[in-house]
């Protein structure tokens, strides 16, 4: 099991981001994942923003150098590449349309690039973009951020092994009803770009959401060349024609397996909702993102078999990354960082005399602690006297 520990032979790239600002909806995830072990990346520079000033103030409130908060992204390439600790690789979290321009001047100023999802608008753009990275000695990585799921590793490993049989069937879904109301078009920041072609680019939730699962099933299933596809769009909210809210996709792969993608915004009352099913001659694998830590096993003709995440019957790809161990389920982490956000608030305003807040914020505190001690004590208590009742 990995742990967390450091798998690089060298110090932590030093990382730059562009856009994933203060209100960005995808920032945190970017930050959190990169820097999450504190031994690959370490945030050095950044233009988070479209506006300056909440570029500067959001830097400096995550402890960043000011002077290392950029307007934009060209001064940021500049004036990295000045230095002798300047970064070396960046992150590209805008609206799509500035993908393939930011990643090229990132290529071109000799860095690394992990770059959001959909990648570009234009196949040509990817080939140009390939051919500079080859030049230049670069790797350019994309987030499809679903995809480092421990399952979808054991997936990857059980269809390669055979133990599903020929796969016949893949079956994709992301669905969510999120944009059923269309106010959010005109004011929410993160929605008005999704629905303006020049911004998203050809596609709304296609590419928005059906290109991380259809990943997702390249993943798993490598073997699968998709051959031809046929696509019936809709925009179910009209203002948002000529872009799609809503799409069905059929999909024939060259060895004769086929597939389907629903792909939606507009999945009224599904509030996640990624399924992706591998249907092979003599079972089936199912995973959902609602559930991460459970991969269904079903074999035709026998019960259906839960297999759950970190479990040592797993194959070895699935525990190549795991860092949290059996019996600590994926969403552990949040509980643990939402207790150290806590014990933060709680220690700040203890230092600065502020006895309201302490008294108001709810966390396992000394009282707390005690508790615990008198639990046990009274218990063991108890038992040793043959189960009898005792006063705590
Ligand atoms: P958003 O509108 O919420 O945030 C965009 C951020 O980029 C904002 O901070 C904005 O100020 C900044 N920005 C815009 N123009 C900029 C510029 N010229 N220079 C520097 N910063 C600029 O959008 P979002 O939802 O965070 O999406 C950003 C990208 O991430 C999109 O490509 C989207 O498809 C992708 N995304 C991926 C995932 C995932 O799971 N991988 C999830 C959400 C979004």
């Amino acid at each position: 099991m990995y742990l967390g520990e450091k798998l690089i032979k060298r110090e932590p790239f030093r990382w730059g981001i562009v856009g994933g600002g203060k209100t960005s909806q995808v920032g945190y995830k970017h930050r959190l994942g990169a820097m999450r072990d504190n031994t690959s990346f370490l945030l050095t520079a950044a233009a988070f923003d479209v506006d300056a000033e909440r570029c500067r103030e959001f830097g400096v409130s995550l402890g960043m150098d000011a002077d290392r908060c950029y307007p934009d992204y060209k001064t940021m390439f500049e004036e990295e590449a000045k230095r002798e600790d300047g970064i070396e690789v960046v992150d590209v979290a805008t609206p799509n349309f500035l993908h393939y321009e930011v990643t090229k001047a990132a290529l071109e100023a000799g860095l690394h690039v992990i770059c959001e999802k959909p990648l570009f608008f234009e196949a040509e753009q990817g080939e140009e973009i390939k051919k500079l990275a080859e030049e230049k000695g670069k790797i350019v990585a994309v987030t499809y951020g679903f995809s480092g799921f421990d399952l979808l590793s054991q997936m990857r490993s059980m269809v390669l092994n055979g133990d599903i049989g020929e796969v016949t069937m893949v079956d994709l879904r992301y669905a969510h009803g999120f944009a059923c109301d269309p106010t959010g078009d005109k004011q929410a920041e993160g929605q008005k770009w999704r629905v303006d072609p020049a911004k998203s680019g050809p596609s709304f939730v296609l590419g928005d959401l059906s290109t991380h699962t259809f990943y997702m099933s390249e993943l798993i299933c490598p073997q699968l060349k998709l051959k031809q596809l046929l696509c019936d769009r809709q925009s179910f909210i009209k203002s948002r024609a000529p872009l799609e809210d809503n799409a069905y996709v059929l999909m024939r792969y060259e060895n004769g397996a086929v597939g389907r993608m629903w792909a939606s915004a507009v999945n009224a009352g599904d509030m996640s909702s990624q399924h992706i099913r591998i249907v092979g001659t003599k079972a089936s694998l199912e995973w959902n993102d609602m559930h991460p830590d459970e991969l269904y096993y079903e074999v035709q003709g026998q019960p259906r078999q839960t297999l759950v995440r970190a479990m040592d019957y797993l194959n070895p790809e699935a525990l190549e990354y795991e860092r949290l161990g059996a019996l600590h389920y994926t969403g552990l982490i949040d509980s643990w960082s939402n207790l150290y956000k806590r014990f933060a608030v709680v220690m700040d305003a203890k230092d600065r005399g502020d006895e309201e807040t302490v008294k108001n914020v709810i966390y396992p505190d000394l009282e707390h602690g005690i508790d615990g001690i008198k639990w046990i004590n009274a218990c063991a208590e108890s038992a040793d006297k043959g189960a009898v009742w005792v006063q705590v």
